[in-house]
């Protein structure tokens, strides 16, 4: 397996161009290889980089597992951000440099904080066969915590809400009076939502929305979507209608717009080029900020930053 060179590329985020006014704002996510698996990535994108601290979403999958075709990403490092990782098929084993070792599966999520730095591993080939199908977001981590302590917590038990023809997990945040227990730095809400037909679901007026279209066909606010678009809906919206096609599933994000630009660049979220280019030397150097990860796979070098000559 070849080593990636991304996440965040420079064609991701290099260039930027103005959001396209008020209302709704569609697009497709770009293609991209994470680890020996195709994922459409909706976040970062030339001009919306966040919704509300959600600053990094890929989709990976539906893929079918065989032995020599799966997601193997070896050792990385990470700062200033949350990785939220919920898989909707499959298997894949999270390892990190605190000595965490998990497996996750279909209907669980994983929370890694990395503040200050972690470096962690993924990887599915346990799975033999059937398929794997996910997402991972990243979570930008407020000034308040960004540089503090690292964490991990597995969450197998996440709250289901009824809504109307529909049924919704609670990822991140609340819907219906319903809580998540997986706590982030900053006011968020993410929900896994599938329905049959139209429903009404109401959110916070305070917070920006987008919505992920993890399958089908559907009408979000009016607008019809298909699987691997994101619609961003922007603040003051007391609820968002969605029209179910068959099949259709997706995933509405949320939070309050983020107290700050942020700027990403492979896996660091950071706010300003020095940061970035330190924890890439940190890692570079084997500096002792990520610790070790126990793994089979291959450790990831860091590519040189693109601004750099
Ligand atoms: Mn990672």
């Amino acid at each position: 397996m070849t080593a990636m060179s991304g996440p965040v590329q420079a064609e991701d985020v290099a260039q930027d161009s103005p959001d396209q006014g008020l209302g709704v704002d569609v697009w497709t996510g770009r293609v991209t290889d994470v680890g020996g698996i195709p994922v459409h990535r909706a976040l970062p994108r030339r001009g919306r980089r966040m919704v509300g601290a959600w600053c990094f979403l890929d989709r990976f999958g539906p893929v079918g597992v065989l032995p020599d075709r799966t997601m193997t990403v070896g050792p990385h490092p990470h700062i200033g951000l949350h990785t939220v990782t919920w898989l909707l098929d499959g298997e894949v084993e999270h390892s990190d440099s605190f000595g965490n070792r998990q497996m996750i599966r279909r209907g669980e999520l994983n929370l890694m904080t990395a503040g200050n730095g972690i470096a962690h591993a993924e990887d599915a080939r346990a799975q033999r066969g059937g398929s794997l199908n996910g997402v991972q977001l990243w979570v930008a981590q407020p000034e308040a915590t960004r540089h503090g302590p690292s964490a991990f917590a597995h969450h197998a038990e996440l709250p289901d809400v009824e809504l109307g023809s529909g049924r919704a997990t609670v990822l991140l945040g609340q819907l219906g009076g319903l809580r998540s227990p997986v706590s982030v730095d900053s006011p968020l809400v993410g929900v896994d939502i599938t329905a049959a037909g139209a429903v009404e679901i109401p959110v916070e007026t305070t917070f920006e929305h987008g919505v992920a279209v993890l399958s089908g066909e559907l009408t979000v606010a009016g607008t019809a979507v298909d699987t691997n678009q994101f619609v961003y809906l922007g603040t003051d919206r007391a609820s968002i209608n969605i029209d179910f096609g068959p099949g259709a599933r997706v995933l509405l994000l949320g939070g309050e717009p983020f107290e700050s630009e942020v700027l990403m660049w492979w896996n660091f979220v950071a706010r300003d080029r020095a940061e970035l280019e330190r924890a890439r030397d940190d890692w570079t150097s084997n500096s002792g900020r990520f610790g070790h990860v126990d793994s089979t796979l291959a450790t990831i070098a860091a590519p040189r930053p693109y601004w750099l000559a």
